[in-house]
């Protein structure tokens, strides 16, 4: 077999294609919210529908996607 190809490389791949994912059934994966908390880590909570719609934003969970919109809005009724 050639090395390339042997079960490592099919565990990277499936471990690269997993990393920005999570399970929500045995059939199905969905991504996971991109933020960085406080602590460091990954919110890593499922993504919501509304940010799966829109392509031009990281994948966001459905608390990080309002508190996103709500900054936005903020910073859009500051005077200047
Ligand atoms: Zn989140």
């Amino acid at each position: 077999m050639d090395k390339e190809f042997d079960s490592d490389f099919f565990d990277n791949a499936s471990y690269e294609w997993r990393r920005n994912k999570i399970k929500i059934s045995d059939f199905e994966f969905t991504y996971k919210c991109e933020t960085i908390l406080k602590n460091g880590n990954n919110c890593s909570k499922k993504v919501c529908q509304k940010s799966l719609n829109n392509i031009l934003l990281k994948h966001l969970c459905a608390i990080h996607y309002k508190q996103y919109f709500s900054n936005l809005k903020k910073l859009r009724q500051r005077k200047y």
